[in-house]
């Protein structure tokens, strides 16, 4: 009988396969004393397994072929990087000391310990690291236990290829599945921003996680059916099921055949508006994918991911060389978003602040740069640099009012003026731009235009601080509304100031990305979006088929709506074609 479960899509693509599921990756912890004179020797055997953990990460990183995605072997170095850690290698030794208990505990106790620092983290992307935490600790651990985990999927191709099943994967894991040739990734932990979840993305595997109980539900070489961007998995389905989603993964892929073809076309909507479609990147390598879609610049290069996982703070060098990759990948502006890190969140390389009761409320962003000032010259040197060689601008985080503005600006023209006695070039007249993310900056924004060359709509972050709901909590996480009228009205507030400045404004949150709001956000004058390079082509499908002037009269209906009951009817009514 058919058996239908739930999780979290996080890999977008239909698949049909059957399961393969993995087991061994729960380990059973044994606890047991250690004589003192034995504690040498148990030392020896964690260090051993450390050492034996390592030469395996290494053997799979060295089987990546150079032509994949930079992220796969940086995620594997990662992992690597951790296990070099004095965390894991000096504290595990002592506790195995000081509680005078098996190896194995003590990397528990100490795993237990990580993990619980990394919960409390307020950013969605770092608490996500717990599970790298995770990863790198059972890898050990099952050294220790002489437990190897069988990660084998290639037998048996003759009905479909594999749907792997297991309780979570590595992002060594993913990589040696994806050798083997398997149809998509189903796990019952792990969330949208593991970097497993990132790498099924990138090489485009469709992937679920959080489907509960999987394993125990499931049964080997069972058909399934892998639906990434619904989230659903459906076990044996009956033959009707199995022709519908037969017929879905076909018409996807003339969907996305059809997109491709609208690479080259310019986003012009039906009443001849111009639209510029600009990609968000997190990696360097990530601006390909840009180009490859046809982007027509970058709105938004979040540069945090320079700073995590590593020891040393990057230096001048090694950013300008990342930001010099970036602007030869794509054609077009690319907008270099300065440093937006801090409060509770670590750098990793001994840079902590006290942590605030609030962090979201706290010493973050440019608040932290312009406090940090050493660190943020050195950004702001390496951005100078990179603006002598292509159209660089600079995207200020978290502005809330116009001195941090000024204040940057001063630095930047302090810099400029170091930089010419060196004999260094730059962009003398380089755009440096403020995100609008906290309300009062919004409110503020026919001021704050004055200071600024651009503004770009952090949408996420916006709607955070409107609705008082903070962004990574799962218990209000149904508070996130970008359809508020708060928020639509803050978002043509800010876009009517930018146009009365005559700055451009753009938008790069998710808002942007997602089908769902392209028209009502090209009702409320928004002429540039920025978004993952995965939703360009769609979006642009959208500006096609829209008629501006049409949505911008319906908009202006919507936020006068003075009824609740009516301004959802009216905006329901944008998504039918009557209304453009
Ligand atoms: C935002 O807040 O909308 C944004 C783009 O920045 P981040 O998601 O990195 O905070
Ligand atoms: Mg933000």
């Amino acid at each position: 009988m058919s058996l239908w479960l739930a999780g979290i899509g996080v890999s977008r693509g239909i698949a049909i396969g059957r399961v393969h599921r993995v087991h061994g990756a729960d380990l059973d912890i044994p606890e047991y004393a250690i004589e003192p004179e034995e504690l040498d020797a148990e030392v020896e055997r964690f260090e051993a397994a450390l050492a034996e953990a390592r030469s395996q990460l290494e053997q799979i990183r060295s089987q990546i072929p150079a032509s994949a995605p930079a992220e796969i072997s940086a995620f594997i170095d990662t992992h690597l990087l951790m296990m070099q850690d004095t965390a894991l290698s000096d504290t595990v030794a002592n506790l195995i000391r000081e509680h005078r208990c098996n190896a194995e505990w003590a990397l528990k106790l100490q795993q237990d310990h990580l993990t619980d620092v990394f919960d409390q983290m307020d950013d969605a992307y770092l608490k996500t690291r717990r599970d790298d935490v995770e990863h790198v600790t059972a890898r050990i651990q099952r050294v220790l236990l002489k437990q190897e985990r069988r990660i084998d999927a290639r037998a048996d191709r003759s009905r479909h290829p594999p749907v792997i099943v297991a309780d979570d994967l590595t992002p060594a894991d993913i990589i040696i599945l994806h050798q083997q040739g398997v149809a998509a990734f189903v796990t019952e932990h792990g969330g949208p921003l593991s970097h497993s979840a990132i790498l099924a993305r990138s090489l485009r595997i469709p992937a679920i996680v959080g489907v509960h109980d999987a394993r125990r539900m499931l049964v080997d070489d069972e058909t399934l059916v892998v639906d990434g961007e619904a989230g659903h998995i459906l076990a044996d389905p009956a033959e009707d099921a199995l022709s519908f989603y037969r017929h879905r993964q076909k018409r996807d892929q003339r969907y996305r055949r059809m997109l491709g073809k609208l690479k080259t076309e310019p986003a012009i909507s039906a009443d001849g508006r111009k639209v510029r479609l600009l990609a968000n990147v997190e990696l360097p390598d990530d601006s390909k994918d840009a180009a490859e879609v046809g982007a027509e610049g970058i709105g938004l290069y979040r540069t945090e991911f320079l700073y995590m996982n590593r020891e040393e703070m990057p230096g001048e060098e090694e950013q300008l060389a990342a930001y010099r990759r970036v602007l030869r990948s794509v054609d077009g502006p690319v907008t270099i978003r300065t440093l937006d890190i801090g409060a509770d969140k670590t750098l990793g390389h001994g840079r902590d602040h006290s942590a605030s009761s609030n962090p979201a409320l706290g010493l973050r962003a440019i608040r932290l740069c312009l406090k940090e000032t050493d660190m943020f010259r050195v950004q702001l040197r390496a951005l100078l640099r990179a603006s002598a060689e292509g159209d660089v601008r600079i995207m200020l985080p978290m502005i809330s009012n116009i001195q941090e503005l000024r204040q940057t600006r001063h630095l930047i023209n302090e810099l400029m003026t170091e930089l010419r006695s060196q004999g260094l070039a730059f962009n003398p007249a380089l755009p440096v731009g403020a995100m609008i993310e906290v309300p009062a900056a919004a409110l503020a924004a026919p001021l704050l235009a004055r200071h600024a060359d651009f503004f770009s709509l952090g949408t996420n972050d916006l709607i955070q601080y409107t609705l008082a709901m903070d962004r990574v909590d799962d218990e209000i996480n149904y508070l996130y509304d970008p359809l508020h009228p708060a928020v639509l009205r803050l978002i043509k507030f800010t876009i009517d100031a930018g146009a009365d400045a005559g700055i451009p404004v753009s938008m790069c949150g998710e808002m942007a990305s997602d089908r769902r709001y392209t028209r009502l956000l090209l009702g409320l004058g928004l002429t540039e979006f920025s978004m993952h390079p995965a939703n360009i082509l769609e979006v642009k499908r959208l500006v096609m088929q829209s008629d501006v002037s049409a949505l911008q009269r319906h908009v202006e209906a919507v936020l006068g709506a003075t009824d609740a009951l009516e301004y959802r009817e009216l905006l329901d009514a944008l998504d039918e074609p009557a209304a453009a």
